[in-house]
């Protein structure tokens, strides 16, 4: 293989048109700029028909939304809350910033969400909420989690960050728990360039989370604040952008069904990966193209493979790293599917994977390129 100077193909692009561009201008003349305005409104209407759930909050970003669900929920000092250790950065320093301690469980294998057994495992008379991250838009087992739960008084949250669009069972995602969050970040599936939504079918969270959101003013007299509050708001700049791309979400989603299916006509016959691996009770949401090498005693590692694919212009990323192992989260409990401490499941996966491109700018003949260089990388070195 000899190395191209080419463009470098990223991993993701937004998908942004006229539409987007017209309602932004139109945000921005009509002088509201801040987080007044007829877009918001919208925005969290139309979210809520997407999730098929009652109520939705808008916010500055998905980390807030996860911050925001914590605080609404009662979360803090003394509190532990169970969340996965395969996953975005995010979802632990929203359970640190709210006071409470992360309890760290392992996955499920191949797909990487947060393992129901391990959870089971991890509940403790302390635990007051378990995060269900929707890893790569593969939804997690809710029925098994809500089971584990089920008379416990504990929280179920879904951080739906990467997953927007997904199916459990028939059931919309952000609809599952009794509190779910997602990001609108330039990355992800549906953005507002920077943004975060909170679903829940609660009156009464709902009530909390706009009150929290907003400084805690009383709704009934100004600059009287009833508890300390955030300022979580999103702007209706981002939110005319995200009313946009609510209006093109089916048009997204055909746009990345195509080259996820494209992918996978290619990838799914070489027997040393498994490509976007999913239950059959899902309906996962086409985030990122997921490829898992299988295990052996022949795998190339992915930072073999990235190295490779990068000096042929085509980028991509290597799957998260257990966050158990960072500094700021190397003093608290890990518990495995069978109750014992460590997550050797998280720690296999997060070196078998990668995210290639998958954005929905890419062209066949794109795809066609990536995959015939992975498929040479993989003859090479078996
Ligand atoms: C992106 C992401 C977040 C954080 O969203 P931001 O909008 O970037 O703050 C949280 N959790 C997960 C799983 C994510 O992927």
């Amino acid at each position: 293989m000899k190395s191209e100077h080419r463009k470098m193909i990223p991993v993701m692009e937004p998908d942004l048109s006229q539409l987007e561009e017209d309602y932004l201008l139109e945000s921005m003349r009509s002088g509201w700029i801040s987080s007044i305005g007829t877009f918001i409104g919208k925005f969290e209407e139309g979210f809520a028909d997407f999730c098929d759930v009652s109520y939705a909050v808008s916010v500055s970003n998905g980390t807030c939304a996860l911050h925001l669900a914590l605080a609404a929920a009662g979360v803090g000092p003394g509190d532990e809350v169970i969340i996965p250790s395969l996953t975005f950065i995010a979802t632990a320093a929203a359970v640190r910033h709210s006071g409470a301690t992360p309890v760290f469980a392992d996955c499920e294998k191949d797909i990487g969400t947060i393992a129901p057994a391990a959870v089971a495992n991890a509940v403790t008379n302390k635990t007051k909420a378990v995060i269900c991250v929707h890893l790569y838009g593969h939804p997690v087992d809710m029925d098994q989690i809500q089971a584990i739960v089920s008379d416990t008084g504990v929280i179920v949250i879904e951080d739906a960050a990467e997953a927007h669009g997904a199916l459990y069972k028939d059931r919309r995602i952000g609809s599952l728990g009794n509190l779910a969050t997602f990001s609108f970040y330039g990355n992800k599936i549906m953005t507002t360039g920077e943004g975060g939504m909170v679903t829940t079918n609660c009156p009464n969270l709902h009530q909390k989370l706009r009150l929290l959101r907003d400084h805690a003013m009383d709704p009934n007299r100004r600059y009287w604040h009833t508890e300390v509050g955030f300022n979580f708001r999103l702007t209706n700049l981002q939110a005319a952008i995200g009313c946009a791309q609510l209006e093109r979400a089916q048009e997204i989603r055909a746009a990345k069904d195509r080259v996820f299916s494209q992918y996978e006509t290619k990838l799914s016959q070489r027997n040393e990966l498994t490509i976007n691996p999913s239950r059959p009770w899902a309906a996962p949401s086409p985030w990122l193209v997921c490829i898992v090498q299988n295990t052996s005693s022949s795998e190339v590692s992915a930072k073999v493979v990235q190295d490779q694919l990068r000096l042929h212009s085509v980028d991509s990323r290597p799957y998260f790293i257990p966050i158990h192992h960072m500094p700021p989260y190397q003093d608290f409990k890990v518990v495995d599917q069978e109750g014992r401490p460590g997550a050797p499941i998280s720690e296999s996966l997060s070196l078998r994977g990668l995210n290639l491109p998958s954005s929905t700018k890419l062209e066949s003949a794109d795809i066609d390129r990536i995959t015939e260089l992975l498929c040479d990388i993989f003859d090479k070195n078996f």
